[in-house]
């Protein structure tokens, strides 16, 4: 009987951990102000107010704060390596969008994640291509590419894989959050995984995070909630809090009005 149940706990552990390694998508990051051009220089992250706390911990003090509270570690969070080198997807999506400029992006996995890239690039041609994204009323049209040339190269990384790249360019991503650089949007794995705690929806999360990395890919910079109970537009760092405001993973309304905030500083 005993082997039986040890069989049997098996079979579950081995079930949880591909589910884990199989559920692929990413995440969002922190850029400076002011919006730059998609292909200019990297962004940076805000940066935590620790210097002006008390406590020798990370402040969970403020919007600012950089990760204030991790998320309850899964049992997906072992089972990935950083490496450094990235699996691309091999093929190429029709153009989407009706028109306005034509943005190309590359996807890649870093090897030893455990996340399907083609999976991965599924989920962010799906977010792309939305009725509510980017692509709305003819401001950008997408089209995934297999060029290293192309205008995003959009990366799923481990969190020290992501840090580190990020850092190269200037922000500081804690092990939590993603970034831009330059050409390259860089999602934190876990995040992709996990979520954040305050977003009950990992799919929804996973559809604002890549909105808002690839927002800053267009020149878009952060912006506030502009009142309680809005939907948070996507520019907001809605990783670290929604500031009253509900989570949203779109750029526009079901109507198709943009959801916007003022500039954060
Ligand atoms: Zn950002």
């Amino acid at each position: 009987m005993a082997a039986v149940l040890a069989v049997v706990v098996l079979i579950v552990a081995i079930a949880v951990g591909l589910k884990g390694a199989r559920a692929s998508e990413s995440e969002q990051s922190t850029s400076p102000g002011p919006a730059s051009p998609a292909g200019a220089t990297s962004t940076t992250s805000t940066t935590p107010p620790s210097s002006t706390t008390t406590s020798p911990t990370r402040a969970t003090t403020s919007s600012t704060t950089t990760s204030p509270t991790r998320a309850t570690p899964s049992s997906s969070k072992r089972t990935y390596r950083s490496t450094g080198r990235y699996r691309a997807v091999p093929t190429r999506s029709p153009v989407r969008g009706t028109k306005g400029e034509l943005i190309t992006y590359r996807i890649e996995v870093e090897q030893g994640a455990r996340v399907s890239p083609r999976g991965f690039a599924t989920a962010v041609d799906r977010t792309l291509r939305h009725p509510r994204g980017w692509t709305a009323r003819g401001h950008w049209r997408f089209q995934r590419v297999t060029t290293t040339d192309a205008d995003l190269t959009i990366r799923l990384a481990t969190p020290d894989t992501v840090d580190k790249q990020c850092a190269a360019a200037g922000a500081n991503t804690h092990g939590y959050t993603s970034c831009r650089a330059g050409q390259y949007v860089l999602l934190n794995l876990d995040r992709w995984l996990e979520g954040v705690p305050h977003i009950k929806d990992l799919e929804l999360y996973r559809h604002y995070l890549v909105n808002h990395e690839v927002g800053h890919g267009l020149g878009l910079g952060h912006q506030r909630c502009p009142r309680k109970g809005s939907p948070a537009p996507v520019m907001v760092q809605q990783t670290l809090s929604l500031h009253g405001c509900t989570a949203n993973a779109w750029p526009r309304s079901a109507d198709g009005r943009l959801i916007t905030g003022p500039s954060a500083p």
